[in-house]
């Protein structure tokens, strides 16, 4: 991975969301629900949303691939920018290499910058405004909309149930990024072999709709701690992870050191 922060840029007290009570009751005791309600003794127990949901697209076209370290700045010469009236507006009509300078620290510029005029365009023309797109991410049919944004060039399920999670503050929504992928298989909370949109489908169907949030974004800093894409912790004792024991270790062998990707584990 990249070089990261120590805190997931959407947890800790100043990470926006706020704080809600989570019960674990006796009706959700699936696993998935065990491990999401242990990362929030862990962590934190947020809800998410509020967020502008253009901004929070151009946010998460900014952080593909790569760190939050990386595209916060680039976030916030961006905004300085071009915000202040219609984001939208300016940002279809921003010179290109003005926007490139603007976000070089996310890396990919040239890509990035594309696709950001690209939504902005598409956003002005399809729904009007930045303030129109804002409203109809908050209020149209959840199906609909993570639809309508999968179908933006340069938006893949993840961008687009960050903005459904961040912006929308759609319950039930738990985005996949690379730690919840490798996370939820080793646990076994969903197949070795399941993709992004297979666990995210699990996770969806087995976490309380309420935990969804926080569930994601403490699993990113559960996987920044303990369980690493080369060195869970586990590997040290189970006495090193707090989830061991809820934990199906699958592709982690801390009796030889060996670390696999799940999907590559011969039975
Ligand atoms: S026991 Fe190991 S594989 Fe399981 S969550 Fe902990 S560190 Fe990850």
């Amino acid at each position: 991975m990249p070089d990261e922060p120590d805190e997931n840029i959407s947890g800790g007290p100043g990470g926006g969301g706020r704080e809600v009570a989570f019960d674990l009751s006796e009706s959700e005791t699936t696993r998935a629900a065990v491990v999401v309600d242990r990362l929030g003794d862990l962590y934190w127990r947020k809800a998410y949303g509020g967020q502008g949901g253009f901004e929070c697209l151009v946010r998460t076209i900014l952080s593909q691939n790569t760190s939050d370290k990386a595209s916060q700045p680039a976030h916030d010469e961006l905004m300085a920018r071009f915000s202040g009236g219609d984001l939208a507006e300016s940002l279809a009509a921003a010179d290109r290499e003005a926007l490139v300078d603007a976000i070089r620290s996310a890396g990919l510029y040239n890509q990035k910058s594309k696709l950001i005029i690209g939504v902005a365009e598409e956003v002005l023309a399809d729904f009007g405004s930045e303030a129109d797109f804002d409203r109809y991410v908050r209020k149209a049919d959840p199906a609909a909309v993570r639809e309508r944004l999968l179908e933006m060039n340069g938006v893949g399920p993840k961008t687009a149930d960050c903005v459904l999670l961040f912006a929308g503050g759609r319950g039930g929504v738990f985005p996949v990024d690379t730690h919840v992928h490798r996370i939820a298989r080793r646990i076994g909370l969903a197949p070795a072999d399941a993709d992004h949109e297979g666990v995210r489908e699990h996770l969806e169907r087995d976490v309380p709709a309420e935990a969804c949030g926080f569930g994601h974004t403490a699993m990113i800093q559960f996987g920044r701690e303990y369980c690493t894409a080369r060195k869970p912790a586990c590997l040290d004792g189970p006495e090193a992870c707090p989830m061991a024991d809820v934990c199906a270790q699958v592709g982690v062998s801390p009796e030889t050191g060996d670390v696999f990707d799940p999907a590559d584990v011969r039975e």
